[in-house]
């Protein structure tokens, strides 16, 4: 790789350093910024000066919000940036209550800018908004999803993959069972036999379209269990995590509308009994 080929890969392989709210509030802790790279030493000084506002998910609001910045405590010299090593505190404010306050802490060494701290934690602030997939997953399930998201947070790349990975089988398990029950000409053990690619074509009339159309998402998933570092599951976790969410969240919507349908039904033929009746 030559000079610009680094400066150009340093700067898109790194999901957090899209934006002051990524960098901020979606970075696991002890993700590590080379900042002898010179894109990516100035980015990173770009979003830790950040003074607009983010927008995000309030625990405390208990939905979306916006936040202002209120403060840097820092012991990192400006004019010196390059040079300095020392110890940085952002906080952001929502703009409903000013009690609610998030807090992010940098480390500065002289090659690297390193996360160590946020409060409340991503688990804390990421599980409530995870919360409405509970009923579509189960208790079970609803579990090892947030512990997935608990533990990736706290910098275990590969152990949260193993949990995500089980929530996409689990998925696949369900529509195995429903095409099971429904075509009498499913054959079971050739479904048994085929690598999970085929099993999803073979159920696929059971599973949200986006799972069918992404379901690379479970090789991504099984090469970061058995040959991804940890650091490259963590810089992977959340692309994967929105796949898995995005899956979730057409269930939800299927599951409202066959629910809305049989309640629309039960009410019409209700009306129909009584007009009937009345005659
Ligand atoms: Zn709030």
């Amino acid at each position: 790789m030559d000079n610009s080929e680094k400066q150009n890969a340093g700067l898109q392989l790194d999901p957090y350093l899209e934006s002051p709210k990524s960098f901020h509030l979606k970075m696991p802790l002890y993700h590590t910024f080379d900042l002898s790279i010179g894109a990516v030493a100035e980015k990173v000084y770009e979003f830790l000066c950040f003074s607009g506002t983010i927008d995000a998910y309030c625990i405390w609001c208990d939905k979306e919000s916006v936040f202002d910045t209120q403060e840097y405590v820092y012991s990192i010299t400006y004019g010196e940036w390059k040079k300095s090593v020392g110890f940085r505190r952002n906080m952001y404010q929502c703009s409903r209550n000013s009690n609610h306050q998030y807090f992010i802490y940098y480390l500065k060494t002289k090659e690297n800018l390193l996360k160590i701290g946020q409060w409340p934690s991503i688990a804390d602030f990421q599980i409530p908004q995870a919360e409405k997939y509970r009923k579509i997953l189960g208790e079970e399930e609803y579990k090892e999803f947030t512990r997935g998201i608990g533990i990736a947070v706290h910098g275990v790349g590969i152990g949260s993959f193993v949990y995500l990975r089980r929530v996409f089988e689990n998925l696949i398990e369900e529509a195995h069972i429903m095409a099971q029950a429904e075509n009498k000409e499913f054959s079971n053990n050739e479904y048994l036999n085929a690598r999970m690619d085929k099993k999803i074509k073979m159920v696929k009339d059971y599973l949200p379209e986006f799972l069918v159309e992404n379901r690379s998402l479970y090789a991504i998933l099984s090469t970061g269990i058995h040959d991804l570092t940890e650091d490259e599951c963590l810089q992977y976790f959340e692309t994967v995590k929105i796949g898995i969410e995005q899956i979730l969240d057409e269930r939800i919507i299927q599951k409202e509308k066959a629910d809305k349908a049989t309640k629309a039904r039960e009410a019409i033929q209700k009306i129909h009994g009584k007009l009937a009746n009345s005659k």
